[in-house]
């Protein structure tokens, strides 16, 4: 890597090319594929002024929904448009399948996009009933500046999960990905100016959460210390809500720094351990397919994943002979995400795989049976064997607690009581799904799940309509759908003496 400092002073004038890698072994050493330069709470505070300038004078009321919807269609049009570049960059970064990401992953943000700009100058107050003397109606208005904050599993849904409903109802946006994976992000941004957005309406600062040097492929310039760019927006006094997406524990702690603050409205898509209840009169074949999907899908690496199976002791057996050669099968995909046959990307980082492999080992000192996979594939990459374990007991580690990787716990029940309490015996309550021929059973036993989602003969299909977010500690609002809307707007009561 290099660089040129251009300096214009009275006693030096000129540029110096420099490089910016390793000097090791006599050799300039490049970062592996990327670098990316690491925020601060400084950059933080530039971005909070530029989008405050923009909320005053180019964005919020000051122009038309329409105008919103309008730019937020041009982005989902050049997002398709670019979809090839967005999947091979997400390869690169995160190892995932091209496949995937240009047929699904994309898309899904697009649809996202597109749903969105669909609303943006359709979010009216309401007319309140008084006596004649009076005129009493609602504004939902936008918070102004708005600070969001993403994980690395659906870098580019995730993004456009936070800005499209923040933009659409008018807000101006801070937004830092995660430092695992910015790359789409920082090319996502391009295309935010190409589409022509106002400078200053959505601004992006890469960076640590809290303080932490655990990077992957990627290489950060280091310009200073205080390069805590999350706690920076959660703690920022001109940033009004904050909006996480990522683990229960850090959502934790961006409640507090918000109410320490000045009392930021919150919204948190948290974590999540997925019950899959599986009824003995389902259609077997099918039930199989998307359990499988269920749980392996992004390599487990999914919030709404169902990482635990729970499957009628009568037709035990029977799923078991299905399900497990599809899981095998899977590894055998495993490799170069740009192979079209690839199906099972790597663990994100070493630090990830690490994890995830200490989760494997708890299930077997903890007395579960590895029934298929249980070590890493392979000998390069972070690859983890689709995993099974059965045996399993409600206070184990692999049954309690999300795993975020390909691991799955199967236990066997009896009754509709018995499976509905053991699925709801979690401090999580993201999502479940129901497979049974009984659509009544099916739907009855979804009512008493305790979850935001619930998947009736399908898993973790997501609708833009759909609200999605968690029951518990999966978290606290919701997105997508209209209720995003109310995320990202507050409502003033105007009342008129006539
Ligand atoms: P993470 O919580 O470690 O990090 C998420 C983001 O928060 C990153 O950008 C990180 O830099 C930032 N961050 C970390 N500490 C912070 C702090 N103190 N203040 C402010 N920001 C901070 O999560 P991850 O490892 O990136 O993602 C995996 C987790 O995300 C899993 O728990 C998964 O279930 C969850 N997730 C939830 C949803 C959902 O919609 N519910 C969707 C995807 C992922």
């Amino acid at each position: 890597a290099q660089c040129t400092l251009n300096i214009d002073k009275a006693s030096y004038k000129g540029s110096i090319p420099i490089h910016t890698g390793h000097f090791i072994d006599g050799k300039w050493c490049d970062p592996k594929f990327a670098t990316i330069l690491l925020g601060s709470s400084a950059d933080v505070d530039m971005a909070v002024q530029a989008a405050q300038k923009a909320y005053k004078t180019s964005w919020g009321l000051k122009i038309l929904g329409s105008e919103r919807g309008r730019l937020l269609n041009r982005l989902a049009d050049l997002l398709e448009r670019d979809k090839d570049h967005f999947s091979a960059i997400e390869s690169l970064n995160i190892g995932k399948p091209f496949h995937f990401c240009r047929t699904f992953e994309i898309p899904k943000a697009i649809e996202c996009l597109r749903y969105f700009g669909g609303w943006a100058d359709k979010n009216q107050g309401k007319l309140v009933p008084t006596d004649e003397t009076k005129l009493a109606y609602t504004r939902h208005e936008p918070y102004g500046v708005v600070g969001q904050i993403i994980p690395w599993n659906f870098p580019i849904p995730m993004l456009a999960w936070k800005i499209a409903p923040a933009l659409a109802t008018g807000n101006c946006v801070v937004l830092k990905p995660s430092e695992i994976a910015p790359l789409s992000t920082m090319k996502f941004a391009e295309l935010i100016e190409e589409a022509g957005f106002p400078p200053g309406v959505v601004n992006i600062v890469n960076g640590y959460g809290n303080v932490s040097f655990d990077c992957t492929g990627i290489y950060y310039i280091l310009p200073s210390l205080g390069h805590t760019v999350g706690q920076a927006i959660t703690e920022h006094p001109g940033i009004a809500k904050v909006a996480f997406t990522g683990s229960t524990a850090v959502g934790r702690k961006i409640l507090e720094a918000a109410a320490k603050s000045n009392l930021k409205s919150v919204t948190l898509e948290l974590g999540g351990k997925s019950p899959i209840i599986v009824f003995d009169d389902c259609d077997l074949e099918q039930t199989v397919k998307w359990a499988v999907n269920g749980i392996f899908i992004n390599a487990g690496q999914v919030c709404v994943a169902g990482s635990r199976i729970f499957v009628q002791d009568t037709i035990y057996e029977a799923f078991m002979r299905e399900f497990t050669p599809i899981a095998a099968g899977l590894a055998g995909t495993a490799g170069d995400p740009f192979q079209p046959i690839t199906q099972h990307g790597p663990q994100v980082s070493q630090t990830h795989f690490d994890r995830v492999m200490s989760y494997i080992e708890s299930g077997k000192s903890e007395g579960a049976t590895v029934h298929l996979g249980g070590a890493r594939h392979g000998t390069e990459g972070y690859f983890i064997q689709p995993t099974i374990f059965t045996d399993c007991m409600p206070d184990m580690k692999i049954v309690k607690e999300e795993i975020f990787g390909p691991v799955v716990a199967i236990m066997k029940f009896g009754t509709e009581t018995e499976v509905i309490e053991a699925a709801n015996a979690t401090t999580y309550g993201l999502a479940c799904c129901v497979f049974s021929g009984d659509v009544s059973r099916a739907i009855r036993v979804a009512h008493q799940l305790e979850n935001g989602s619930a998947f009736v003969n399908s898993a973790m299909v997501t609708e833009p309509g759909a609200p999605f977010g968690g029951f518990k500690q999966s978290g606290i609002g919701r997105e997508q759908g209209e209720y995003a809307l109310a995320t990202y707007t507050q409502v003033k009561a105007v009342h008129v003496n006539l």
